[in-house]
C-alpha cells in the first residue's frame, strides 16, 4: 500500500491531483496528514492518519520528533510518497528510510544551493533526494540537478500544482495579488510591507490585495498596509480565480511562481534566489531589495505581455504521468 503524506497547505494542493487521479483509477493508497498547518484540518480529503505535533522550544525539532515517533502509520505500507521540501516531508521520508520503505519524491530536484535560502527547505529537499528511490521532477533543470548528484530513477513529469488550472479562465483587471511570508524573510517583513504599501499609495488605480499568511509573525504587521486590501487566506479555488484575473503578482512563494507562469501573469519574486529558474526573466523577475519594487512594477510588470510564452513548469497533466509511472513500476 502506498502512503501519501502532506502537512502544509502547498503540499496538500500539490498532492491532491495525484490522490484524485489515483481515486479515479481505483488505485489503493493511504494518506498521512502531519499536522504542520493545523488550519488544514477541514480538508476535503479525510486523511487515514492525523498527527498532532507536540509542543517544544523549537518548532522544526518538534515536527521532526513527532513524526519519527509515529510508528503505526507504516503498518501495511510498502511505499511512501512525499512532496517538496517541508520538515514534515523530510521527517516522513527519514522514518520510511529507517524502515527500508522506498520513498518517491514529488517535486524533486529543486535547488538554490544555499542551505539558508529557502530555509529550511533547501536542506530538506536535498536530504530527501539522498534517500529517495524515485525522483519525480517538475522540469528538466530539476532532473539535471539530480543527475549531477548521481541520483537514479529520475522522471520529468511537470508540476502537479498546474493540474488544478486546466479549466481556469484567464482575464485581466487592475488587481495586484501580493503574498509575502517566507521564514527567511520574517526579520525584514516590515520593510517589505512598507514598500508594498508605498506602491499602493502611489498607484491608486491599482487594487492591491494581500491574503495574509496565518503565521502570527506575519499577521502582526498587517497594520503597515493601510492602502492595501488585506484579506484572510483564501481557499485555493478562490485564490486561483484572483490570480487568473489580476494584472500582475508580487510574491515570495514557490507555488505561486509556477501558477503565475501557467496563467501567463508577470510575477515579481521577492527573494534573493529562486529555484524556479526556468521562468526567470520571462515570467518572473527577482526583487532582492524592497527598494527595487517600484522600478520593477513600473518598467516591467505593467508593460510586459506574456500571452505567447510557454509555461516551463509543466502542462497540467503531471498526475496522469505519475499514476502511469506508479502502475508501471
Ligand atoms: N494559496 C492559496 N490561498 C492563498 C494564498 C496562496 O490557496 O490565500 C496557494 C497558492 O495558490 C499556491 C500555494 O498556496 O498553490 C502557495 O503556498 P505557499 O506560498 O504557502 O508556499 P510555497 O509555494 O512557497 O511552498
Amino acid at each position: 500500500m502506498l502512503l501519501i503524506t502532506y502537512g502544509t497547505r502547498p503540499e496538500y494542493i500539490k498532492v491532491l491531483p495525484v490522490i484524485e487521479e489515483m481515486k479515479k483509477r481505483g488505485m489503493l493508497y493511504k494518506t498521512f496528514f502531519t499536522g504542520q498547518h493545523t488550519d488544514l484540518l477541514g480538508l476535503a480529503e479525510k486523511p487515514s492518519h492525523i498527527l498532532s505535533i507536540s509542543d517544544g522550544p523549537n518548532r522544526l525539532d518538534s515536527i521532526v520528533q513527532s513524526i519519527l515517533n509515529k510508528e503505526e502509520i507504516f503498518d501495511d505500507i510498502t511505499n511512501v510518497m512525499v512532496q517538496g521540501d517541508t520538515s514534515s516531508a523530510f521527517a516522513t521520508a527519514l522514518a520510511a528510510f529507517h524502515r527500508r520503505i522506498p520513498v518517491s519524491h514529488l517535486e524533486a530536484g529543486l535547488r538554490t544551493y544555499d542551505k539558508y535560502s529557502p530555509y529550511p527547505e533547501e536542506f530538506n529537499r536535498a536530504a530527501i533526494s539522498a534517500l529517495a528511490e524515485i525522483h519525480l521532477c517538475p522540469t528538466h533543470t530539476a532532473a539535471k540537478n539530480l543527475k549531477k548528484e548521481g541520483r537514479k530513477n529520475i522522471f520529468v513529469v511537470g508540476n502537479t500544482v498546474l493540474d488544478h488550472l486546466n479549466d481556469v479562465k484567464v482575464s485581466t483587471s487592475n488587481k495586484v495579488i501580493v503574498t509575502l511570508h517566507r521564514r527567511e524573510k520574517l526579520d525584514q517583513i516590515q520593510i517589505w510591507f512598507e514598500a508594498v504599501n508605498n506602491l499602493a499609495q502611489k498607484h491608486k488605480h491599482l487594487d492591491f490585495i494581500l491574503p495574509i499568511h496565518p503565521n502570527p509573525e506575519v499577521k502582526k504587521h498587517a497594520n503597515l498596509l493601510p492602502d492595501v486590501r488585506v484579506v484572510d487566506p483564501m481557499g485555493h479555488a478562490d485564490f486561483i480565480r484572483e490570480l487568473a484575473s489580476c494584472a500582475f503578482i508580487i510574491t515570495d512563494s514557490g507555488g505561486v511562481q509556477e501558477e503565475a507562469a501557467f496563467l501567463k501573469k508577470p510575477c515579481i519574486v521577492c527573494r534573493d534566489f529562486t529555484e524556479r529558474v526556468e521562468g526567470l526573466d520571462t515570467f518572473s523577475l527577482l526583487c532582492k531589495e524592497p527598494r527595487q519594487l517600484q522600478g520593477l512594477v513600473e518598467h516591467w510588470a505593467t508593460k510586459v505581455d506574456l500571452s505567447d510564452k510557454k509555461c516551463p513548469y509543466g502542462n497540467g497533466q503531471a498526475s496522469q504521468y505519475i499514476c502511469n509511472l506508479i502502475n508501471k513500476i
